[in-house]
């Protein structure tokens, strides 16, 4: 079941697939809407009675819209979303069938998950997780072929209640630094009653024809090219990025945008990206949790859009060598309940004091833990990008402009005084400019940028969720802002403690601050001068979350307990290794299938030629054909040496039995072997003639949509 998206008013359809707030107050009674309101804002526990009323108001309105089956919805540490999938149905005595969905059902789930990942926190012969239902996160309807389905956000835990999923800790990271930034908030008399981390997505992908997709196989098991020589043009033309958007790809946008309005995702700029077959969505911003759920639902949505039009959207990090890959840029603030941005510097004294403390606390997380938010952004597929000179370094530094880095400049040097007497506040200017978003200069090379009212984390993979990212911010954030706050409490005297509190974090954390080219080579030695961790890899990230000081932080901000970080740690090192496994295994089925048989074809071809032609005619001249054979010749010996060497090393890591060691095996030495593997088939992809050669390549792919 598709919905119709030829002639769509965006005011009309928007948020139709959605239990929204609107839909909450016009169907519940006025008493459960205001105790369910009091969950949704207050993190009150929900009664079995209001649950049992919201569940019915919900049935009927998913029925009445086409709705048979519910799911609870959930994120288990896939990246990838789950449902499972329940009719409605419900017999009576006489063998009728009704339509029922009771509180219980809304409120908990107990999928038989025991394959998710766990990281050894559930034993298989504990095979029960349980669903429980997020009311920060509106329910919504799915249409497509399966018909409609009403989806639950749920969180996924085990029996005991530790986390599975991304979502427990996310809302976990969000009460934390709430509460801390509340503490804060009160000092300065704010009159808000609650914090919340805004998010706003940017959202990068490929999209290919689906018929060159289907004969790659590279591409259907790992989602990236494991071979494939660079055509004659790339993106050195700068032609794609913002160009004019073809037919085929408008009229998949336009569906695109249907039904992401419908499912309440507002989507609001797409444009084309540097690389060919590159483009881009970017949401408008929501708190972190719905903006979490909704870039799901936007990878998803994509997917299966792109399907409808003959064309398969590319999620992963580097899809192709030699031209720029994806990433997704997380844009992040903190806003109180009552609207107030407080990354926006303010237009008063008071104001802006306030908004110093918060940019010194998110400038002091992230200098301090810098390895935190750079395993946030690791995967294998990212393991391309990073520090490779079309994405941000490997090395975390934050990019503030000229005009906001002078000010600081000035804070730590205790020069602010000339509008010391305008202002209450020995930090607080009188007025600072207004960072609007085209003040700040735009560096693009920079993995953490203040663009005026937000930050932008520029690091995290195109293919993963946005949750992991946003749960380090939130918790480092949360932290710096306890520290600061233990301060400020204690303070007789409060804006001299101000003063001295952002003047301080400013001059111990002023190394993380860099407004230059983050892609330069002096860059990464300045970087190494200042004592800045240069994490080059994810294998080599992925411990820092079981560092002692990391698992206290995470556990006195109640985000993740001890065992919850080392089961982390263990998936994460087993899904890396998974990743690669698969990539090797590709990679030999279609050197050994594919380019070695068609390789050698071609050379007997060559060979035939010569016996033929030199048959005919004695003296011709087959110096070509001779040249050609004998170079394919070369390389496929090349090639099948390589083979066996990839061999070897894919079953040496297969057989380690320790995830951490299996891991680096696969970094060190399997990553290496499909290098070399690679090297002489994109040679042989060069000479063995186009009708001959087993696969699509990268012009098919990146050219011809
Ligand atoms: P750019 O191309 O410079 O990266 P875009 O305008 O494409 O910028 O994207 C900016 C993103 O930042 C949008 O998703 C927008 O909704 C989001 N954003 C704007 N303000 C905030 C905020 N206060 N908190 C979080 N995200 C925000
Ligand atoms: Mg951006």
């Amino acid at each position: 079941m598709r919905g119709d998206c030829t002639n769509v008013k965006l005011t009309k359809i928007f948020g139709a697939n959605v239990f929204n707030d609107a839909v909450m107050k016009e169907r519940l009674p006025k008493e459960t809407y205001k105790a369910l309101k009091k969950t949704i804002d207050d993190s009150e526990p929900l009664n079995k009675h209001v649950a049992e009323v919201v569940a019915s108001a919900m049935k009927d309105w998913a029925i009445e819209k086409g709705a048979t089956h519910y799911t609870h919805w959930f994120q288990p540490m896939t990246g990838k979303t789950a449902e499972k999938h329940d009719s409605f149905i419900s017999l009576t005595e006489d063998g009728k069938a009704i339509m029922e969905f009771s509180g219980k059902e809304l409120v908990k789930g107990e999928p038989d998950a025991s394959s998710f990942p766990s990281g050894g926190l559930r034993a298989t012969f504990e095979a029960r997780g349980y669903t429980a239902w997020d009311c920060t996160s509106p329910a919504f309807l799915k249409e497509d072929e399966a018909g409609v389905t009403l989806c639950i956000p749920t969180a996924f835990c085990s029996y005991n209640g530790e986390a599975l999923d991304k979502k427990t800790p996310l809302l976990r990271s969000m009460a934390t630094i709430s509460d801390q930034a509340m503490r804060i908030l009160k000092l300065f008399g704010s009159d808000a009653s609650r914090v919340v981390t805004t998010v706003g997505a940017e959202q990068e992908y490929f999209l290919v024809d689906k018929r060159f997709y289907q004969e790659r196989k590279d591409l259907i098991f790992t989602g990236r090219t494991l071979f494939g020589a660079m055509p004659p043009k790339g993106q050195e033309m700068e032609d794609h990025y913002f160009g004019s958007i073809k037919e085929r790809i408008a009229a998949f946008m336009k569906e695109l945008d249907c039904e992401l309005w419908k499912l309440g995702v507002s989507s609001k700029t797409k444009h084309n990206e540097v690389a060919p077959a590159q483009h881009e969505l970017a949401p408008i911003f929501a708190t972190a949790n719905i903006a979490t759920d909704h870039n799901q639902l936007t990878m998803e949505t994509l997917t299966k859009i792109a399907n409808r039009h003959g064309l398969v959207c590319l999620l992963h990090e580097k899809p192709f060598a030699g031209v720029n890959g994806s990433g997704k840029h997380n844009n992040w603030s903190i806003s109180t309940d009552t609207g107030q941005n407080l990354l926006n510097p303010g237009k008063t004294p008071h104001e802006n004091a306030q908004f110093l403390v918060f940019l010194a606390a998110v400038i002091a997380a992230v200098d301090e833990y810098a390895p935190l938010l750079r395993l946030s952004a690791a995967n294998a597929g990212n393991d391309h990008r990073l520090g490779a000179n079309e994405a941000p370094p490997a090395i975390i530094s934050i990019f503030l402009g000229d005009q906001l880095t002078d000010i600081l400049d000035q804070i730590e040097a205790g020069e602010l005084t000339a509008s010391k007497k305008a202002s209450r506040f020995g930090v607080g200017v009188s007025t600072l400019p207004n960072f609007r978003m085209d003040v700040t200069d735009r560096n693009r090379t920079s993995p953490f940028a203040f663009t005026g009212n937000k930050f932008e984390f520029r690091m995290p993979p195109s293919s993963g969720s946005v949750a992991g990212p946003n749960i380090m911010l939130n918790t480092i954030v949360a932290e710096a802002l306890r520290k600061i706050a233990d301060e400020l409490e204690a303070a007789e005297d409060f804006d001299a403690a101000v003063n001295d509190v952002v003047t301080r974090l400013i001059k111990e954390h002023r190394k993380v601050i860099f407004n230059g080219n983050g892609y330069s080579d002096e860059w990464v030695e300045e970087a190494e001068r200042r004592g800045l961790p240069n994490i080059h890899t994810t294998v080599d990230a992925i411990d820092y979350l079981v560092k002692p000081e990391y698992i206290e932080l995470f556990e006195n901000h109640g985000v993740f307990s001890k065992v919850e970080c080392e089961s982390r740690v263990e998936i994460l090192f087993e899904e890396y290794a998974k990743t690669i496994n698969i990539e090797a295994l590709t990679m030999l089925q279609m050197a050994k299938r594919e380019v070695l048989p068609a390789s050698i074809n071609y050379a007997t071809k060559m060979a035939t030629s010569i016996n033929t032609i030199k048959s005919a005619v004695g003296a011709a001249n087959v110096s070509v054909q001779a040249s050609i054979l004998s170079n394919v010749s070369d390389l496929i010996a090349e090639v099948q040496e390589a083979v066996t060497k990839l061999e070897e090393c894919v079953s040496k890591a297969q057989n380690s039995e320790e995830a951490k060691e299996q891991a680096n095996l696969f970094k060190d030495e399997v990553i290496p072997a499909m290098e070399a593997l690679r090297t002489p088939v994109d040679q042989l992809e060069g000479v063995v003639a186009e009708e001959d050669w087993p696969m699509p390549v990268y012009t098919d792919l990146l050219f011809r949509i």
